[in-house]
């Protein structure tokens, strides 16, 4: 799922009868023991009464599934498959994180000429854009933040979809670390937080737009770090100026002195 960076580290062991056991692994360096919920469970999908064994097929949306033999199926596939403009492939969420699937489907699907969607989660794909947009892919690493940060913005961020990077959340925290959640809900995130915005739905770039705002009309703009490492910067900074904390306040409901605050 969302683990990213960090995937748990686990002990399996088969027992003469063929079971598996699975317990967390104390000696990874990243996870050191630690399993969530999912990873625990995640022996049982193996012979599970509802794992499928073999292909279903059904005509029609409304249809029953009905058990197919592989060697018909797979003629019926490799005849739709010759027509590739009329076919599409959508992977599933567990076969991008593995790492190996997600680089075999896209050589398949090219290899034919199919069309293939990125099923990036739209959090990662949005953000990543954005990042690479500005050159940066990555800014900086959790183990950074955990010794280095002095305010954290967990910006639409669930702390539950990410637990391995809980405990350098929690470590920055101890250090004296400011922790502030951005989001429209109270997320089990708001629990760590010092400070929580909760703003309107589908109004983040407004406030990061007042924010950048305020960072501009105040002088707290990084000059060196601009002049070296950016571009457009000028007709960036006379863009906001319509986005003031008075407007965002309006579009995001969160009160204009807390934006101002906030940028600071
Ligand atoms: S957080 Fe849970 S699902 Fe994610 S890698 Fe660790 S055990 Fe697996």
């Amino acid at each position: 799922m969302n683990c990213h960076p960090t995937y748990c580290g686990m002990t399996a062991t088969v027992t003469d009868a063929g079971e598996i056991h699975l317990s967390p692994n104390r000696n990874h360096p990243e996870s050191k023991g630690f399993l969530c919920q999912r990873g625990h469970s995640v022996h049982e999908i193996i012979d599970h009464s509802a794992r499928l064994l073999r292909p279903l097929q059904r005509n029609d949306r409304k249809g029953e599934w009905q058990p197919r033999n592989w060697d018909p199926l797979m003629d019926d596939l490799a005849k739709r498959l010759a027509r590739p403009e009329r076919v599409a492939i959508w992977m599933g969420h567990g076969a991008v994180v593995s790492d190996l699937n997600r680089p075999l489907l896209f050589h398949f699907a090219h290899t034919l000429g199919i069309t293939v969607w990125d099923p990036a989660v739209v959090c990662w794909a949005a953000g990543a854009f954005g990042l690479a947009a500005t050159g940066i892919v990555e800014t900086n690493t959790k183990e950074d933040m955990a010794q280095h940060a002095e305010c954290i913005l967990l910006w639409g961020w669930n702390v539950v979809s990410q637990p391995t990077t809980g405990p350098y959340l929690m470590e920055a925290k101890k250090r004296g670390a400011t922790l502030v959640a951005i989001d429209c809900r109270q997320s089990e995130t708001a629990k760590i937080a010092d400070e929580v915005l909760l703003i309107h739905p589908d109004t983040d770039a407004a406030l990061a737009l007042a924010m950048a705002h305020v960072l501009v009309r105040d002088g707290y703009v990084n000059r060196d770090f601009v002049e070296h490492w950016t571009t457009g910067y000028e007709e960036f900074a006379q863009s906001l100026h319509e986005y003031s904390p008075a407007w965002a306040a309006q579009v995001t409901g969160v009160p204009e002195p807390r934006i101002v605050e906030l940028a600071r």
